[in-house]
């Protein structure tokens, strides 16, 4: 299925394009493979590659691979699955380390233009290089306009109108922060680097390396997310230091313009804190040795400070570190709360996917909020309703028994049985149908029954009857049987065929046949938020407070679920549309392409663990039908 026609040119960026006719559109998502994606990432990833798709231009992956410390293969490899299944084909896969000869070279060149500094000159420089000192001993700063401005900036009465405006606005990147000679190089004590080795002592920084690898990709537009407008004319100054750029002007190079990032509340998006959710974390512990301050002094000026919601790393880095000295609390182990980043509970890109979301529905949320520079913060349940939209014409439907309760009725034969032919979308007869058997005994839902009558329930009860979805005749309870030990109902006893009373509903079910391979047998796993608070990163995560607030439901497990006989060729056969980016051989691709709507109960599909208690279908939650419904 193709995207919406070019979402991008109804708002945002539509001027921008206007402001410079550029042969080809060229964009970047440039990730630093440091941790898996997040939900903030598939905006990033949807405005760079749709805005380049608008456009018939291209966009690559850039891996931007220039801190060693932090980066494993596994990041890499994730990344690149993930944007290949938000349906994007990089155009090609280029990384920031790829260019590290030609950095150097440049920093060389600003050395010589006298435009940077390393407290002395290029022989540092190269002393740097050559390893002579340790990291924050030395950095190559870019001269910018840290000090005074010169003279020949001071505004003079004689100045005509285009010599006074220029002025201005040499004074106005003077009171700008980031043009306050930022770093361009640092030394980093890791000397491994997992693509170029032990070659480099020092590695360019974010404001050193981001525009100048973008004019070397002859990327048209730099898109970037708020934060960064302020390094915008940093973005430039080396550019135009350089003669890669025109100043004031988008007449030649790259243009960075900004997005406002997407967060979801009520969830943990940083790498750091989802790391101690699925690793655990051991608080004051002495082996949490602090960073090296020279380390991280240079790191800061790399690094760009978020606002709420934003990127807390940092900053817990440092909470830590209190905390040791601190002694506030030493060695406390706080266990594990998901089982790994792909835990459907999470919001990284793999959980999302593991969980069901199909990525069409994580697109059509992105543009459906909007691309603008405001950073939206969503709720959840904003999240979950446009995914239940989405999945209410483009899946099956099937009936599978959450909680089952046995029914037997007494009136009916033991060979019992009826054919029913049943729409996989009653509102889409292209979807087609699926046979399935009405037998002497079924199950129908722990919830649909009530072991006394009651005027406001209108499904199964005592000397009650009820409807069944698909099949002519109501059944009605004569009698049941309860465990003794648990008070719970164990089995039903019904008859088939006794009259309804109007008004009744209708329930779902699942036939006990055999013949049919009826019910196939799973587990299903319910989703709730992780954390009881709605702002879980207000909790104490310097001394492992956070623990205390897991919510205990946040994963619920039925272990007999029971689905009707249609499964199995949903689960292999199905025919509805693919979606884009996950398009599923025979018998390939990941198990979450496998998704149903549990009619009344909600969507489902495929989990990737198998066989769990020799059962081999797993399933989860994609979200519920209804907004709350518990279930
Ligand atoms: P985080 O620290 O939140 O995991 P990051 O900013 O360190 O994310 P990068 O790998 O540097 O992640 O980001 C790659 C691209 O994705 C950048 O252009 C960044 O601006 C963008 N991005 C990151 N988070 C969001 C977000 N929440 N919303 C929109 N874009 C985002
Ligand atoms: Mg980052
Ligand atoms: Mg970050």
């Amino acid at each position: 299925p193709a995207e919406p026609a070019d979402p991008f040119k109804q708002g945002w960026l539509k001027g921008v394009y206007g402001e410079k006719p550029v042969q080809q559109v060229q964009t970047r998502f440039p990730p630093e493979p440091n941790g898996y994606l997040h939900i903030g990432h598939a905006k990033a990833i949807t405005v760079n590659f749709g805005f380049a798709r608008s456009y018939g231009g291209l966009c690559n992956l850039r891996y931007d691979d220039t801190n060693p410390a932090k980066e494993e293969e596994q990041f890499f490899t994730s990344i690149k699955d993930m944007v290949e299944w938000l349906g994007f084909e990089p155009a090609r896969i280029t990384y920031s380390s790829d260019d590290f000869d030609r950095l150097y070279e440049l920093a060389e060149e600003l050395t010589r233009r006298g435009k940077a500094s390393v407290e002395e000159n290029l022989e540092d420089f190269r002393a740097m290089r050559a390893g002579k000192y340790k990291a924050g001993e030395a950095h190559l700063r870019m001269k910018q306009y840290l000090g005074t401005i010169p003279e020949e900036y001071e505004i003079r009465e004689e100045d005509a109108t285009e010599v006074k405006k220029e002025k201005v606005r040499i004074r106005s990147l003077a009171d700008n922060p980031a043009l306050w000679d930022v770093a361009a190089y640092r030394v980093k004590n890791e000397n491994y680097h997992h693509r170029t080795g032990d070659k480099w002592r020092i590695y360019p920084t974010y404001e050193f390396t981001h525009c100048l690898v973008d004019s070397f990709e002859d990327i048209s537009h730099s898109l970037c997310t708020v934060e960064f407008e302020t390094l915008r004319p940093a973005y430039n100054w080396l550019l135009e230091a350089l003669n890669i750029k025109l100043p004031a002007s988008d007449e030649k190079g790259p243009m960075q313009r900004e997005y406002g990032r997407l967060n979801v509340e009520g969830t943990i998006l940083s790498k750091r804190r989802i790391a101690m959710l699925v690793g655990g974390t051991t608080v004051g512990a002495a082996d949490a040795a602090p960073p090296d301050p020279a380390d991280e002094a240079a790191e800061g000026i790399g690094e760009i400070r978020l606002e709420e919601g934003g990127d807390e790393d940092t900053e817990t880095v440092s909470q830590a570190t209190t905390a040791v000295t601190n002694g506030t609390s030493s060695g406390k182990q706080i266990p594990p709360v998901v089982r790994a980043w792909d835990d459907p509970r999470l919001f990284t890109l793999v959980a999302l996917r593991r969980r069901g979301v199909p990525p069409g529905a994580l697109k059509k949320f992105v543009l459906d909020l909007g691309v603008t520079k405001a950073n939206s913060n969503t709720a959840i349940h904003t999240l979950d309703a446009c995914i239940r939209t989405y999945l209410e014409r483009t899946v099956p439907r099937l009936m599978l028994v959450l909680d089952p309760i046995k029914v037997t009725f007494t009136n009916l034969p033991d060979d019992y049985l009826e054919e029913r032919d049943v729409p996989f979308d009653p509102k889409d007869p292209s979807k087609g149908t699926h046979t399935i058997p009405f037998t002497k005994t079924i199950y129908i839902d722990r919830t649909d029954f009530r072991d006394s009558d009651d005027s406001d329930f209108f499904r199964l009860s005592p000397g009650q009857s009820v409807g069944l979805l698909h099949v002519e005749h109501p059944i009605s309870c004569t009698s049941f049987q309860k465990d003794p030990a648990t008070g719970k109902v164990t089995s039903i006893i019904a008859e088939y065929g006794s009259h309804i009373l109007s008004g009744r509903a209708r329930i779902h079910w699942v036939a006990d046949s055999p013949a049919y391979n009826s019910p196939v047998r799973a587990e299903a796993r319910i989703f709730n938020p992780l954390f009881r608070t709605a702002k879980p990163n207000e909790l104490d995560w310097k001394n492992g407070g956070y623990y205390d607030d897991v919510n205990l439901e946040s994963e619920v497990v039925y272990p007999d679920t029971m689905i009707e006989s249609g499964f199995e060729y949903v689960s292999k056969n199905a025919p509805w549309p693919k979606e884009e980016g996950e398009a599923r051989k025979e018998g390939a691709g990941h198990p979450s392409c496998v998704r149903f709507q549990g009619v009344r109960t909600a969507f489902f599909a495929l989990d990737t663990d198998r066989d769990v208690a020799g059962r081999k279908v797993v399933l989860n939650r994609i979200v519920s039908l209804k907004e709350d419904t518990g279930k």
